[in-house]
């Protein structure tokens, strides 16, 4: 299968579940364990298709590198135990580590907090050429904030500027933020991880009792459970009042690990697809040069003086 192919089968993994328009979008009309028409026994060839678009990636993500012209920022947001980490790990492996740089956004530290909320990401937005990775990013400012207002209070904002319209205002901020970096060609691909609420609570349980995974477990993840449909919400209006054309928002359904994975890689390779990557051409100078420099290595010619 040559790169054309494997670009116009990722379209048609990552369309269904791409929000260009959040206009009425509802958080429920999403199954978290949705396969699309594939089920358990496809999942040997999933991998294998895996793998190839994971090939194809690397080839385009090498033009990109050589092109420098775009950036790419692939953020990533879910409930705890989604599989974030895991997805970075699986789609991004075939990508050179030069080209690719990852911020994982803890809580905010003392010094954060003493800035505007964007502060913090917009320092680590990828230079042309790579691919930048969000894991969580200026969206927490609109979940966990959201869901715990007293987190709010911890930003010192002024007093006149936390009204009731302060969600609404963020959401026109970072709406704004985005169509800034698009403008200046960085493309913005958003992925929020659908995981349910029973499949959480298995990959917690498989968390406590293997000892290999007990590293991962943390109280806090329990106590945000109970706040599961405060989150529900916050994600829903977040997606309703941020998905654009420009920086879409993909719902991946997280039940089922390895369709999470190609759903991500393939909605990856479609962005990448849609840029028209090519290596740059030589031009004649720099042709010339090449050819001289062949000349002196294979000892026909003796350099020239440096320009
Ligand atoms: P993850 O849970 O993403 O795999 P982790 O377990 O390694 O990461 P945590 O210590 O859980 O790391 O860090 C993430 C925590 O930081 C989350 O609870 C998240 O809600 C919180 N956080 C991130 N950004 C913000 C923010 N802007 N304001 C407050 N809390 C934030
Ligand atoms: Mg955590």
């Amino acid at each position: 299968m040559d790169t054309k192919d494997i670009i116009r089968r990722a379209r048609g993994f990552a369309k269904p579940f791409r929000v260009t328009n959040g206009r009425g979008f509802r958080l429920k009309a999403v199954d978290p364990g949705d396969t699309l028409q594939f089920g358990s026994e496809d999942k040997p060839r999933a991998k294998e298709a895996l793998a190839v678009g994971i090939e194809a990636m690397a080839e385009l993500q090498r033009m990109l590198y050589a092109q420098d012209r775009w950036a790419v920022l692939l953020i990533f947001q879910a409930m705890d135990a989604a599989g974030k980490d895991g997805t970075i790990k699986h789609v991004m492996s075939g990508i050179n580590p030069q080209g690719c740089q990852v911020y994982s956004f803890k809580a905010p530290s003392a010094e954060d907090l003493d800035h505007d909320f964007l502060w913090r990401c917009m320092k680590l937005v990828p230079e042309r050429g790579r691919i930048g990775i969000f894991n969580r990013s200026y969206y927490e400012e609109t979940l966990v904030v959201r869901v715990h207002p007293e987190l709010l209070e911890r930003q010192k904002l002024p007093a006149e500027l936390v009204t009731k319209d302060i969600w609404k205002d963020r959401f026109k901020d970072i709406r704004s933020f985005e169509r800034y970096l698009t403008r200046n060609g960085v493309i913005i691909r958003k992925f929020f991880l659908h995981v349910s609420k029973g499949e959480q609570k298995r990959r917690f349980l498989e968390r406590l009792d293997n000892p290999e995974k007990n590293w991962k477990f943390s109280a806090n993840d329990i106590e945000e459970r109970a706040f599961w449909n405060d989150y529900m919400k916050a994600y829903e209006d977040m997606i309703r009042k941020t998905s654009s054309p420009e920086a879409p928002w993909y719902v991946v359904p997280a039940d089922n690990k390895w369709f999470t994975h190609i759903v991500v890689a393939a909605a990856v390779i479609e962005t990448l697809g849609a840029l028209d990557l090519h290596y740059p051409k030589v031009g004649k100078d720099m042709l010339d040069e090449l050819a001289a420099a062949k000349q002196v290595l294979l000892g026909r010619r003796s350099p020239g003086p440096r320009a």
